[in-house]
């Protein structure tokens, strides 16, 4: 038992990804129990945009008007280098009444997706950590951590998490959100390759007087490629990409305190270090720096997983794959991910499909990555293309907001197109 009832899936973890997947479930009727070993859900703006089809998603679980309320509207990317503007590519066409690409705070969206699970019934199992899975022929058996703060030490008190109580769960499906170091997928003895090298971005959140218009700006150089981001509110987040300093694997671990504590823990992101940045990458940026409000450095790797899970036990999420941060794709194809497992779990446990069907699942996510992340090779320029942009092709893709026939679309108004893999 976890929660008010026997659940037929176990969530494991309530990051965005987790919380969608639930979400779809709960909305099924489908009993379901989301544990995540934190004490509440992330607190500050990590992945901050949604794109249109994530929001094709949270329409159908009726939160579309919720969102669109609060964030801010992006409709163009515009590509530069140093000193000019070199191509633009539009999300939806002029004057069109499409969904836009939606700039909100991924904390923000954490909580919109929990308000709306405890409305469908569930509420997150928060400081309940699943320390060891066991899958097995009819589901898995899940070992799970009831974690209490406990004050400990004499000369110095302080408190620490320590688990109060234990017990073993039998669940007929798992579905690992259970993020990058995902214990999901390391009990399925599931490997987690690099395919890519890991980038080091320093970022910066701050308030501005620079209208940004409706414009996502990425900034191409010889060896790095940097981020505009307008945010709501008269904000706005610059990600810079740094060649020459590497940032530990630790910082891709989500905050939980609201707080900026980036000033005493990165000294280095200083106004005269930010300053020094956007004079040397972009010259253009006129806007004033009136209050830095978060402040980091983040590791990004590039990793897919060898396989989805197997079945009864499945991943969705930074749990089967990362990437770079520019295009929100981790995110937003998790989103769609937890969707269509969920999907496909509640028709197994509702109508009886074969579980059999769920290695679909794996093959269509493996595909999707291996051509997002240029696994079966890279992308390739239209002859008429600017041979810049073609040049570029694996920095853009991964930059662009969009993913399956919108990042197509988007690619093809750079003359960029995927590898088709049956060419040699
Ligand atoms: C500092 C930082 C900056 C970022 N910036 C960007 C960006 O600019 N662009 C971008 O696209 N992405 C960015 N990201 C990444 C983005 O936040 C992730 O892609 C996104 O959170 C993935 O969602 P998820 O639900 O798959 O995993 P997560 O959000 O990581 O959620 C996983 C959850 O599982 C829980 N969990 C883990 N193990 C267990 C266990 N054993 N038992 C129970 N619970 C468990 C964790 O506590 C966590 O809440 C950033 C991340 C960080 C940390």
């Amino acid at each position: 038992m976890l929660g008010k009832t026997k659940p037929e899936v176990l969530v494991v973890g309530a990051g965005p990804v987790g919380l969608m997947a639930a979400l779809t479930l709960a909305k099924q009727d489908i009993p379901v129990a989301v544990v995540d070993r934190e004490w509440r859900t992330g607190a500050h703006s990590y992945a901050l945009a949604l794109h249109p089809r994530s929001l094709m998603l949270l329409a159908e679980l009726g939160l579309l008007e919720e969102v669109l309320d609060t964030a801010y509207r992006v409709r163009r990317v515009g590509i530069y280098d140093a000193r000019t503007r070199r191509a633009e590519v539009r999300l939806a066409a002029p004057g069109d009444a499409a969904l836009p690409l939606a700039v909100m705070r991924q904390d923000v969206l954490e909580r919109m997706l929990e308000d709306a699970l405890r409305r469908a019934g569930v509420d997150v199992l928060w400081n309940h950590a699943v320390s060891r899975l066991v899958p097995q022929a009819d589901g898995a058996v899940a070992t799970v951590d009831t974690l209490v703060k406990e004050s400990v030490g004499y000369a110095v008190a302080r408190t620490e998490w320590v688990v109060a109580r234990s017990q073993d769960v039998h669940v007929p499906f798992v579905i690992g959100a259970d993020g990058h170091r995902s214990l999901v997928r390391r009990s399925l003895d599931i490997d987690f390759p690099e395919v890519g090298p890991a980038q080091h971005f320093a970022v910066f959140e701050f308030a501005t007087d620079l209208d940004l218009s409706d414009e996502l700006r990425l900034i191409v150089g010889e060896e790095t490629t940097d981020v505009l981001w307008p945010l709501p509110d008269g904000h706005c987040r610059w990600s810079f990409q740094l060649v020459d300093e590497a940032v530990p694997p630790s910082t891709r671990t989500k905050d939980r305190i609201p707080v900026d504590i980036g000033g005493a823990r990165y000294p280095r992101l200083d106004l005269g270090w930010l300053r020094e940045l956007m004079s040397q990458r972009a010259p253009w940026f006129s806007g004033k720096v009136e209050r830095i409000f978060w402040r980091i450095m983040v590791r990004f790797e590039r990793r897919l997983a060898t396989a989805f899970g197997r079945d009864r036990v499945w991943l969705a999420g930074d749990a089967g794959h990362l990437t770079g941060p520019a295009g929100m794709q981790s995110m937003n194809v998790g989103l769609r991910e937890a969707k269509q497992l969920a999907e496909m779990v509640a028709g197994v446990v509702r109508h009886g499909e074969p579980v059999a069907q769920l290695r679909e699942f794996d093959a269509q996510r493996l595909a999707e990555w291996r051509s997002l992340l240029g696994v079966d090779g890279p992308w390739t320029c239209d002859k008429q293309a600017d041979p810049w942009l073609g040049a570029l092709a694996d920095r853009l893709i991964p930059c662009l907001p969009a993913s399956g026939t919108d990042l197509r679309a988007a690619a093809k108004q750079l003359g960029l197109q995927p590898h088709d893999p049956s060419s040699p």
